[in-house]
């Protein structure tokens, strides 16, 4: 079900995770420290849905102590959005 070769899906958490990154719901780093292991059946913070069992899950652990936990698919959709994001704003920079 969470496949990143699904377009739509891919389409759809990456509407999420842009927005999210955007209004800061979602944190973009950068990541003190980032662990994988099997899902705890825990909502992930891109797509909001259960990171179930059967699932990897991505804990991502920041400077200051917090931390989201993603999907496999949603944690690259994450780590792809929040590099383009910090590109764009020193492309601004550099500009301005
Ligand atoms: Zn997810």
């Amino acid at each position: 079900m969470n496949s990143v070769c699904d377009p739509e899906w891919d389409a759809r958490v990456r509407a999420i995770i842009r927005t999210r990154l955007e209004t800061g719901t979602l944190r973009s780093g950068p990541a003190a420290q980032t662990w994988a292991g099997p899902g705890l059946q825990r909502t992930c913070d891109a797509c909001n849905s259960l990171i179930d069992t059967d699932d990897t899950e991505f804990e991502i652990v920041f400077h200051d102590g917090q931390a989201v936990r993603f999907h496999a698919g949603c944690h690259l959709v994450w780590e792809e959005e929040r590099h383009r994001a910090g590109e764009d704003e020193r492309h601004r920079d550099s500009v301005a």
